[in-house]
């Protein structure tokens, strides 16, 4: 097969060809996830502590992160965080719970997606085609040129073609759903866009079920932008309104 029928494949089938990396310590979960995933068509690796997950995500560039949270050595919340400092990648954080769930979201750890356990590998694998969609989208937004890449909104400018976001001189560095939230917020400043909404758009999702993962990312953004940039619109959801200069 030539590289262009290659190349063609991953246009048509989102994610196809991806690798995932799968940071977990219970054999038993792993290799289940590993053999399901190199089902889909994906290229997976496994790393059984926080340790080597780190290092297998600065070796082979995953396209995605499956991170479990209680890990051997140092636990998920600080992979995450270090994974995340050297390259910004996607994350899917398993929990076993879901007040942990709560408490990783309340920390703003920088994950993308959380699932706590036992979870089917169909929902599994439903996410993560969702967060390949998200990075395909973030691909062809970076071909965005010229005027059309510019955001800017008050003293925030986002620039879609580098990726990159500034809050007056200061650069601020944002995970890629982070990036994709924003861009949508601030698209529409003054509006305000529910959180089933960003749910749909952001994550793909097409249920409801997931709108405290837009809450977390909110948190995240404001923690990152200052609190002064996204109103909340209690019950409903948020909408990017920077003060007035
Ligand atoms: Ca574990």
């Amino acid at each position: 097969m030539s590289y262009q029928n290659a190349h063609n494949d991953a246009s048509t089938r989102p994610g196809m060809g991806a690798t995932i990396l799968i940071v977990e310590d219970e054999p038993a979960i792993a290799t289940a996830i590993a053999q399901r995933l190199t089902s889909e068509g994906w290229r997976t690796e496994v790393a059984r502590d926080g340790l080597s997950g780190v290092e297998a995500a600065n070796r082979i560039k995953p396209d995605v992160v499956v991170l479990d949270v209680m890990l051997p050595g140092i636990d998920g919340l600080e992979v995450c965080r270090r994974i995340q400092a050297e390259n910004p990648v996607p994350v899917l954080m398993l929990t076993a719970r879901d007040d942990e769930t709560d408490m990783l979201i309340g920390l703003g750890v920088g994950a993308d997606d959380y699932m706590t356990k036992p979870f089917s590998m169909r929902e599994l694998v439903a996410r993560l085609k969702a967060l390949l969609r998200r990075v395909d989208r973030a691909a062809q937004a970076s071909n965005t040129s010229g005027a059309d890449a510019l955001i800017t909104v008050g003293d925030v400018v986002i620039d879609r073609a580098q990726r990159r976001v500034h809050r007056g001189e200061e650069e601020i560095h944002l995970t890629p759903t982070e990036f994709e939230l924003l861009v949508m917020l601030a698209s529409s400043p003054k509006t305000v866009q529910t959180r089933e909404h960003l749910l749909a758009e952001v994550w793909d999702w097409v249920d409801a079920s997931g709108t405290r993962t837009v809450d977390s990312h909110i948190k995240a953004l404001r923690r990152k932008l200052g609190a002064d940039l996204i109103r909340t619109v209690h019950g409903v959801g948020y909408a990017f309104e920077p003060p007035a200069q």
